[in-house]
């Protein structure tokens, strides 16, 4: 088998949308958006050691280069549409190609999304995505419109992917909860489609609360205060924290992927009816000021947000 039959083989399914006039084939994809609306786009790579293990399921690495890539389409309110996959392997292992490919194809099917095109080369294991999206013009969810007196929210539990590490790297074993959300972290598409018009600012958390909160501030040039209490947090993760009086999972964990955002107090009952209606839980955790620093209340202790370098 070469690179053409592998494509042709594992990556080249059936596009069911009429707007996707070239997938997988050609030099290059087309396909048209609504009128009215604007590309949104955004590249996510997952490596080997760094964002999953060596023995980690090829299902599991299919379906979260996926997620992380919608999880940022979700944080700027967009809705996804379709993407390209650049994949770096090893070796051509039929079994390890089967599965990944199955498994992201039920992953596309699962959150409509259409894969168009890649790049197939020869190297450590390297899975790289670009997502294409659209959004109606002058609608997307920016990191920089926080307003001082605004409030913060964040959707989902904090601290279970970061706990579920801590515990797979000690040799213990994970609830299965924790794994499920260090491998198969939900992205918050309907979320941050319901809340355009309605957060002045948002981001999806992939580095940790504090670090990622700090980009609003800093994009948008005020601080915040938020409050280590009011924290929505899983029960193991409550466990972990009454035990250690470690905040660090839940204030500088990576891999929450959850949407923090923020929005005018007058918006306060618009988000509690969203978070009924689709089943989100949604906390208030703090609230932005001018002070251009990011207070946190309840916890001193060591920060260890993620940073490649
Ligand atoms: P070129 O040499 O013109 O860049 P390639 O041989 O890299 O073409 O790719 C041939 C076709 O297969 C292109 O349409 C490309 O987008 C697609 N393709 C290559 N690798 C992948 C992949 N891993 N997943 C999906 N499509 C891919
Ligand atoms: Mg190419």
């Amino acid at each position: 088998m070469n690179e053409f039959d592998l494509i042709q083989s594992y990556f080249n399914w059936e596009i069911t949308d009429p707007s996707i006039e070239l997938g997988v084939g050609d030099d290059a994809a087309l396909f048209t958006l609504n009128p009215g609306h604007q590309l949104v786009t955004s590249t996510d790579t997952l490596v080997e050691g760094i964002h999953f293990f060596k023995d980690a399921s090829p299902r599991d690495i299919a379906y979260k280069s996926l997620a992380v890539n919608l999880s940022d389409i979700a944080a700027m309110g967009a809705t996804a549409k379709c993407y390209t996959l650049s994949l770096t392997i090893p070796e051509l292992d039929k079994g390890w190609l089967k599965d990944f490919s199955s498994s992201l194809k039920e992953s596309s099917k699962l959150f409509n999304v259409h894969l168009i095109g890649g790049d197939t080369t020869k190297g450590p294991l390297n899975i790289s995505i670009t997502m294409m999206g659209s959004i109606e013009i002058n609608n997307p969810i920016k990191r920089s419109g926080a307003k001082d007196g605004d409030d913060i929210y964040v959707s989902g539990e904090l601290g279970s992917a970061a706990l579920c590490l801590k515990k797979i790297k000690k040799g213990e074993i994970p609830l299965e909860s924790d794994l499920n959300a260090l491998n198969r972290p939900i992205p918050h598409l309907e979320l941050g489609s319901a809340l355009k018009n309605l957060a002045s600012s948002c981001i999806d958390v992939s580095d940790g609360l504090e670090q990622d909160l700090s980009h609003i501030l800093k994009s948008s040039g005020v601080g915040a205060i938020i409050d280590t209490q009011e924290l929505p947090l899983s029960d193991s993760v409550m466990h972990y924290v009454k035990d250690t009086n470690d905040w660090s999972l839940p204030l500088c964990g990576g891999d929450d992927y959850e949407l923090c955002f923020t929005a005018g107090k007058s918006k306060r009952d618009k988000i509690s009816a969203i978070s009924e209606s689709l089943g989100s839980r949604v906390t208030r955790i703090g609230e932005i000021n001018s002070q251009k620093k990011l207070e946190v209340v309840g916890y001193t202790g060591p920060r260890t947000s993620y940073q490649h370098f």
